[in-house]
């Protein structure tokens, strides 16, 4: 990105494309700095869009809108991956963006998201799992038995595992992609997963590179459940190699911008507990909330900092930290009506952090918000964590266990 070399100080207006929750955390950081904020969202209840200073109601693609956010912000960032690349380049015209419409196109499309952690591997040192592109018949007639079974993914527009089918023959495979209208497509060799965890890192444009210590993230049906953040969650040895691999993985692409990349953890052959790369996305993620409340610097701070040329702080957490999702199933009770969580319940525990998306319709599968527990010790945290899974109805905290 070619931006300004004085950074864009508070009292600026900074914009986001996109208008959800993480939008709505962009915004509350940037006004607690100083800034105002303008997000570009169609939808006039996005969460972000109530309370951002300007709410620009347009498609990403409509250019009086595009027009309207580049003549009223001194920078911009996105919080949607699937926001069209193009956008972000005619924006880019006239303003900084970040990050750059070049890195968030290789996060929309699998197959490049791929052949770029290929690229870093060398200085990454880790790999992504065994996979086939399938774009046409003679490669699915192609796809060998040894990927099988497999994960079919949808190159573009996958997210919370939409647009993912699991397949245990080649039979299974072609009706899955035909069921896909064999729309462009990675087969994904299916991983015995000893854990998944993932690291936050913030670029900025001067090169400067800070980033969080790993979290482990437990997801349930292909949507995050939990996350634990805490000393002790992650074997060492895993944690530096983690970290290490994430920045190589920005820097490569002269990444700007705050980033999150995702990990499996698997046994190797040797039975020593291998790193292999998932995928990235070019903004806060939903595995790094607990920043806000268990560091002195938040994921979305460093967002704010990275795309006004700030520095970046290293960020620091003073706290062990458990993440519930908060999903629209938990709105309902057993037999299907709507029920409101008890919040006054769950708030009198110890070291309860209640975040909620004002999100006026609670579906199954929507997040709602989210819930932090922290505390002095680990034992207390995870006390607090159980209890309040158990009085909003969540599985009793899966991910305890070490490995
Ligand atoms: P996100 O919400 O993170 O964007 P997504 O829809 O893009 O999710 P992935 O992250 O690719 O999808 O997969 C979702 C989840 O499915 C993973 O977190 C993991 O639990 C499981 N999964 C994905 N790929 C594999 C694999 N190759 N082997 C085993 N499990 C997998
Ligand atoms: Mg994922």
């Amino acid at each position: 990105m070619s931006g300004p070399a004085s950074p864009i100080l508070p009292g600026a207006t900074l914009g986001v494309m996109g208008g959800g929750q993480l939008g709505r955390m962009f915004v509350h950081a940037a006004q607690r700095l100083g800034y105002f904020t303008a997000v570009l969202d169609a939808d006039p209840q996005s969460p972000a869009g109530l309370v951002s200073h300007h709410h620009i109601q347009t498609g990403y693609s409509d250019p009086a809108g595009l027009a309207q956010l580049a003549a009223l912000c001194a920078a911009i960032t996105t919080e949607f991956e699937n926001v069209p690349a193009d956008a972000l380049a005619q924006l880019a015209a006239s303003r900084p963006v970040a990050p750059g419409a070049a890195a968030v196109a290789i996060a929309q499309d699998r197959l490049q998201e791929k052949a770029h952690f290929s690229a870093c591997a060398a200085a990454s040192g880790v790999a992504c799992a065994p996979y086939a592109v399938l774009q046409t018949p003679d490669q699915l007639a192609a796809v060998p038995a040894t990927l099988l079974p497999g994960i079919l993914k949808t190159a573009r527009m996958g997210y919370d595992g939409k647009g993912q089918v699991r397949v245990k023959t080649a039979a299974e495979l072609a009706a899955a992609w035909s069921d896909l209208k064999q729309v462009p497509c990675v087969l994904e060799k299916m991983l015995p997963l000893q854990a998944e965890l993932s690291v936050l890192v913030a670029r900025g444009r001067d090169g400067q590179v800070v980033s969080f210590a790993p979290q482990r993230n437990v997801h349930v049906n292909g949507i995050l459940a939990v996350t634990h953040a805490y000393e002790g969650c992650l074997p060492p040895a895993l944690v530096a190699r983690a970290r290490a691999a994430t920045e190589a993985i920005a820097a490569q692409i002269g990444y700007v911008g705050l980033m999150c990349v995702e990990f499996f953890v698997v046994t190797g052959a040797d039975g020593q507990d291998t790193l292999v790369v998932n995928e990235m996305a070019p903004r806060p993620h939903n595995s790094g909330h607990y920043t806000l409340d268990a560091c002195d610097v938040s994921q979305f701070d460093l967002q704010v900092h990275a795309m006004a040329g700030l520095p970046l702080p290293a960020p620091r957490q003073h706290s062990p930290a458990i993440m519930l999702n908060l999903l629209g199933d938990i709105w309902f009770d057993s037999s299907g009506r709507e029920r409101t969580p008890d919040w006054c319940a769950v708030l009198a525990l110890p070291g309860t952090h209640l975040h909620l998306y004002g999100k006026t319709e609670a579906r199954r599968g929507r997040k709602m918000g989210h819930l932090t527990l922290t505390g002095a010790d680990l034992a207390g945290v995870q006390a607090s964590a159980r209890a309040a899974a158990g009085l909003l109805g969540l599985p009793d905290l899966p991910g305890q266990e070490g490995l």
